[in-house]
């Protein structure tokens, strides 16, 4: 916005200055030019400063590997990444179809897919070529001459599309001339001799060389650098990437990052990276932070009567070793889905939690696992039930997002998915912990011939499931939920956790929410959904949606929801006599709470 008003600026003194001549007026040409170097001075900040809220993959060339191609459609929305693809680097018999794009990204789990391609700059500053950029979660650039991208779209509509999405928490991704074109300052050919153009300038402050190592191009790179000493040099090799996002970088794949600078005074340096270092970006201000909030819960209920202080600090620490783990991932620019996905793993881990390790024992004495997740940018999300050794079940469910078109697998066909994907399993057993065991006891104890009401609460030491809400800074929200269910559940019974719009619910337009409690009661109501739908039509807060679901519509006794809103709000409601539960945001938040406290 900024940048079009001073562009406009600079367009209007031109046309005056056209002006001011043909009625023979004198234009101090000084003073215009001056005005042009204040207005770029400014630009440059201004661009400096925009780095946008998404992500960029930016790829080496060379055979790609699964984990750039997976990490890409996360950062795109994972199965409902809408993608456009731009070719037009390569030459115009090279030029893949339409047809064959789209085959290629559906076999990697991207079912919306098109192609966007010109030569004509006039066609490239059209509204309607650009429209598909307008819609879209991420757009890939294949190989070929930078060149060629560079002619059709630098200075168009298309690159202002690309801008927006990014800023808009898009995915921009691009290999080989696709990696090239994303730097301002571009490497069009030549080595050792760099010929420099200019690119997207999508990646400010740094040079990207590409197929670095394997085409010996460390030269070209410090030359390049040398002439533009306020850039970094950043060469990446083949079947490599980079992953920015805000001003840091992350080296994914299987050989290595040169990075190139020139600091003030001093000779060029150089480092290299490998897979998980990471970098800070020069020229890459971060934006003032924004607003995040996470909540995590570890089940419904409180410390046992019974229970000792060391056992009350064991639930203490696991949901604070959890909270800060998500803390660390949503504050060095992470995503609220790889937030939601890691603390629940913690805690699947956590034999303290009724989860994963630690599960409580179904009626036939032995372990059945659910657990889901939902991106509220798509509404997308994935799901298993009845998994009986697989030691993450929150992997697997977003394994289901990412690769499957389904949203819940079940039983054995989940297992046989696991399988597939070569997760981590365990044998059954390796759930079992002596706590549930006494628990199963004293629930089977305690059902022996108790009246059953088909609706009723189940008793507070029958929950323990976990469960996280994340909004991440760059405004998008999700939410996951794992658990083993209810202590002597019948065989095959799954509960809401998950079930997408019971337990587990994230729309970025109002809310991500996570259930824990009498899973038949939050699946009648459609508990998550529901909260989600009074923000949306009823204009009411979370609070006062959470508090009706929770307090009108279930009973007491039935549980609680954790959930955040889209502005960063955090509320948990629970009816059950407390709620293992935590909290953190952006303000400085980080509470740890199991009883009725405050
Ligand atoms: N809601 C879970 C279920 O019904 C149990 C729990 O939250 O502890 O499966």
């Amino acid at each position: 916005m900024v940048q079009c008003c001073a562009e406009y600026f600079l367009n209007l003194l031109e046309s005056r200055k056209g002006f001011l001549m043909t009625n023979v007026l004198s234009v101090d040409n000084r003073v215009l030019l001056l005005c042009r170097f204040a207005i770029a001075a400014f630009l440059a900040v201004v661009s400096v400063a925009d780095a946008g809220d998404g992500a960029l993959v930016v790829v080496g060339g060379g055979p790609i590997p699964d984990q750039i191609i997976d990490r890409f459609v996360e950062l795109g929305g994972g199965n409902g990444t809408r993608l456009v693809v731009i070719p037009t680097a390569s030459s115009d018999n090279g030029l893949p179809t339409a047809d064959s794009t789209i085959q290629l990204w559906s076999s990697r789990g991207v079912t919306h897919a098109i192609q966007l391609h010109t030569r004509d700059r006039s066609q490239a500053d059209n509204e309607d070529f650009v429209n598909p950029l307008r819609n879209a979660t991420a757009v890939w650039i294949s190989g070929g001459q930078q060149s060629r991208l560079a002619d059709a779209y630098v200075g168009t509509k298309v690159q202002a599309e690309l801008v927006k999405l990014r800023n808009r928490g898009g995915v921009i991704g691009g290999t080989s001339a696709g990696a090239a074109i994303l730097s301002g300052v571009m490497i069009v050919g030549g080595n050792p001799v760099p010929k420099i153009g200019r690119g997207l300038d999508l990646i400010p402050g740094i040079i990207v060389d590409q197929h670095f190592l394997r085409r010996s191009r460390v030269n070209r790179l410090l030359e390049a650098v040398g002439r533009h000493p306020d850039r970094m040099g950043i060469g990446i090799d083949e079947s490599t990437a980079i992953i920015v996002q805000g001003d840091r970088a992350k080296v994914v794949g299987d050989s290595y990052v040169t990075v190139i600078t020139k600091p003030d005074d001093r000779p060029q340096s150089m480092q290299t990276l490998r897979r998980d270092d990471a970098i800070q970006l020069p020229g890459v201000t971060r934006k003032s932070p924004k607003k995040w909030a996470i909540a995590v819960h570890g089940g419904a209920g409180t410390v046992p009567a019974d229970a000792s202080s060391a056992e009350e600090k064991a639930w203490r620490d696991g949901l604070q070793i959890a909270m800060r783990k998500a803390v660390a991932i949503i504050e060095s620019g992470g995503t609220s889905m790889g937030a939601v996905d890691a603390t629940i793993r913690i805690l699947e881990d956590n034999e303290m939690f009724n989860a994963g390790k630690g599960a409580v024992f179904n009626s036939a004495g032995s372990h059945e696992l659910d657990a889901s997740v939902m991106d509220g940018r798509t509404l997308d999300g994935g799901a298993v039930a009845g998994v009986s050794t697989v030691r993450n079940p929150i992997g697997l469910a977003r394994l289901v997002m990412n690769r499957t078109s389904h949203v819940l697998l079940s039983g054995s066909g989940a297992e046989q998915f696991a399988t597939e994907q070569d997760v981590e399993r365990v044998k059954n057993n390796y759930f079992s912990t002596e706590r549930r065991r006494e628990s199963w006891n004293r629930v089977r104890a305690h059902e022996d011939g108790a009246p059953v009401s088909r609706i009723r609460s189940a008793r507070p030491w029958q929950y323990g499931t976990v469960g996280c809400v994340v909004l991440d800074t760059h405004g998008n929200l999700a939410a996951g939920t794992s658990t083993g269910g209810l202590t002597n559940k019948k065989f095959g019974r799954v509960g809401d956790s998950p079930i997408l719009g019971a337990g587990t619910y994230a729309d970025n337009d109002t809310c991500a929410v996570s259930a824990t409690g009498t899973g038949e009661q939050f699946i009648r109501h459609a508990v998550g959904a529901q909260i989600s739908l009074l923000m949306r039509h009823r204009r009411w807060t979370l609070k006062q949606s959470a508090e009706y679901v929770l307090k009108q519509r279930l009973n007491k006794g039935d549980g609680g929801v954790i959930a955040v809103d889209r502005d960063g709000n955090i509320e948990w409601v629970y009816t059950s006599p407390g709620m293992f539960r935590a909290a953190a945001d952006s303000d400085g938040r980080f509470d740890v709470l199991i009883r009725d406290e405050n």
